[in-house]
């Protein structure tokens, strides 16, 4: 939808920056701006307007029920608008207001600190149409006779990402992440259905399915000369399963690949759970030579002493601070930590999500090891690997 065609709601007590605001939605194109004194007013607007509000740009510090009070309304009854954040408050208390409208469910489009510009408005506006509307996004849903039958039939395949070194763009391994060819609906991603399989019952035959996938493209891999590692997704409910090491086992040693070719990894919640079952399979994993990897750290509010006590080789640093880091000061914060983190744990961080060049040289400046992410390389499907890899060789310096 084009600006000229969203509906704006400006949220905001102070009358001098409210007209200032529509003025300048104006001179980017809006023709549709109301606006509001304050929350309460705001949300006798939403309940009036037809055709409904698109988006709302509102100040956080207001009299009566301030933004957050009405950002959590905002969620309750009209979480298809897109939303604003304007304020002159601490930016970290700022970027904690955002997490809270994420963790409501709001579309969040961005923050800005006051003054508002033109510039700074026409950039959060222009990414309206990419924000997730979630209640309106029909999940998609996959009946067990269908993932069954998609297991059957080898419809699942891993996609390989290119992990490098830093300092020297060498690639050291690659993660596998499960793909499904859907006869009907073509390529699908792991966000619609890895869910479903865990609740089904058929989590382990899709591991399997991508563990056999990676072992026989590591071994390519090291026949063309090209000595990486492998990462296989474990999630958290195969891990009370403690014949899981086993069944990791055998087909690798069938294949005839080292263990240590061979990094699981597991999301840090996994430290905040730890029953018995799950240190029992972690432990046991290490103790036959698989790497073991923390991913999307950062997320799981684990402490160190918890981390400390699973055998980790290696700590993935979650996209969301590799994204805000360049921008967001509590996304630098949260960078820098992990990194010190890995520091203490003595096990290398790779950093996930690496999109731009920006986020690229702040990561190397701080010394981070290991990258991952669109700036380097999609995940990859199995057969253009190896291609990837020689144009990589040959353009790095
Ligand atoms: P993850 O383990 O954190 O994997 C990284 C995800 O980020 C992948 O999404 C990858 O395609 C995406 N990604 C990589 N670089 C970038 C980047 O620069 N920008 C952005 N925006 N995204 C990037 P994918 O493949 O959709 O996988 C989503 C999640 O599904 C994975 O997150 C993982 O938790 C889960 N998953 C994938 N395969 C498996 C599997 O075989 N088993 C289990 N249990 N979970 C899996
Ligand atoms: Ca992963
Ligand atoms: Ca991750």
């Amino acid at each position: 939808m084009s600006i000229e065609e969203l509906r704006f709601l400006v949220v905001e007590d102070h009358s001098f920056q409210r007209w200032v605001l529509g003025n300048l939605l104006e001179s980017l194109g809006a023709k549709h701006v109301f606006s509001a004194a304050d929350g309460q007013a705001a949300l006798s607007v939403l309940a009036d307007m037809d055709p409904p509000v698109d988006v709302v740009i509102t100040d956080l510090d207001m009299p009566g029920m301030d933004g957050m009070e009405f950002i959590r309304h905002l969620a309750d009854n009209w979480r298809r608008v897109s939303l604003v954040v304007v304020s002159s408050l601490d930016p970290s208390l700022v970027a904690s207001v955002g997490v809270m409208a994420k963790a409501y469910g709001v579309s969040l489009l961005g923050a800005i600190e006051k003054p508002a510009t033109a510039k700074k408005l026409a950039a959060i506006i222009a990414s309206h149409g990419n924000a997730p509307h979630h209640p309106e996004r029909a999940p998609v849903v996959f009946s067990p006779e269908e993932m069954a039958e998609g297991l059957r039939e080898g419809q699942f395949e891993a996609f390989f990402q290119p992990k490098v070194e830093m300092q020297t763009m060498r690639i050291t391994g690659a993660e596998a992440n499960a793909r499904w060819r859907h006869p009907s609906k073509g390529l699908i991603g792991p966000a619609s259905f890895i869910r479903a399989f865990e609740s089904n019952g058929l989590i382990a035959q899709l591991t399997s399915t991508i563990l056999a996938d990676s072992l026989r493209q590591v071994a390519v891999w090291h026949r063309s000369g090209l000595e990486a590692t492998v990462s296989v997704n474990l999630s958290l409910t195969s891990l009370s399963d403690v014949t899981l090491a086993e069944r990791m086992l055998a087909p690798v040693q069938a294949a005839g690949v080292e263990p240590r070719h061979v990094i699981f990894e597991v999301t840090e919640s996994v430290a905040t759970s730890e029953p018995g079952r799950v240190l029992e399979n972690l432990s046991r994993l290490r103790m036959k030579g698989f790497g073991l990897s923390i991913d999307d750290y950062g997320t799981g509010y684990s402490s160190m002493q918890r981390l400390a006590r699973i055998p980790f080789t290696e700590l993935k640093i979650d996209q969301s601070f590799v994204k805000s880091a360049p921008t967001d000061a509590s996304g630098r914060v949260m960078l820098e930590s992990s990194l010190e983190t890995a520091g203490k744990l003595r096990i290398p961080a790779v950093a996930e999500g690496v999109e731009t060049h920006a986020q690229w040289d702040l990561l190397r400046g701080l010394g981070c090891p290991l990258a991952q992410g669109y700036f380097i390389a999609t995940p990859l499907e199995a057969g253009e690997f190896l291609d990837w890899v020689r144009n990589h060789r040959q353009s790095a310096p």
